[in-house]
């Protein structure tokens, strides 16, 4: 910890509740985050490109974990359902980066009738924060695992079962791996 910072005003997270230094960093109206949390998922994607072939195969479940994390209540209901469908693609089907975008891509054009989903109070104890302060590329790849199958035990059983008939439903057997 910088005892440099111990002044600076903090704000807390509304989606991942992580209490951060108040940071100038643009709003994102899709995500339902604090400016201080949405620089640390921006400065763990400069880690993760820093660290690239270690890490970008988890690029995708970075973002989806992130979302999953941060829903914007009353935001389209495709964005909740395409996190955790690559949420439960990597973590239970065995699927990468590619499966999944191309999973989305297939589930976008051959379906519009998104159910709501009811994202949890908190997801998980992990925050983007925590997993780029976990420490070296080991260190984050490791917290990032952690953080991601966090936030989808975190979601409800019942949305989870929706997500996984969907996906079944809608994207062909050869993206999922196992
Ligand atoms: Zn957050």
């Amino acid at each position: 910890m910088n005892s440099g910072d111990d002044t600076r005003e903090s704000t807390r997270c509304p989606g991942c509740r992580v209490e951060l230094p108040v940071q100038p960093w643009p709003d994102n109206p899709k995500i339902h985050a604090s400016a201080a949390c949405l620089k640390a998922a921006g400065d763990l994607l400069v880690f993760e490109i820093e660290h690239r072939e270690q890490l970008g195969y988890l690029h995708q479940l970075r973002m989806d974990a992130y979302h999953a994390q941060h829903v914007q209540a009353g935001a389209p209901r495709i964005g909740p359902v395409f996190a955790l469908n690559g949420l439960y693609m990597f973590l239970e089907r065995g699927s990468g980066n590619v499966d999944v975008r191309t999973a989305h891509g297939i589930m976008a054009n051959s379906f519009d009738d998104w159910p709501e989903l009811t994202a949890p109070e908190s997801a998980g104890q992990l925050t983007a924060s925590d997993v780029l302060a976990a420490g070296g590329p080991d260190e984050v790849e490791k917290a990032m695992l952690t953080w991601a199958a966090q936030v989808w035990d975190a979601w409800p059983d019942s949305d989870r079962a929706l997500v996984r008939k969907l996906t079944i439903d809608l994207v062909p057997a050869r993206y999922l791996h196992r």
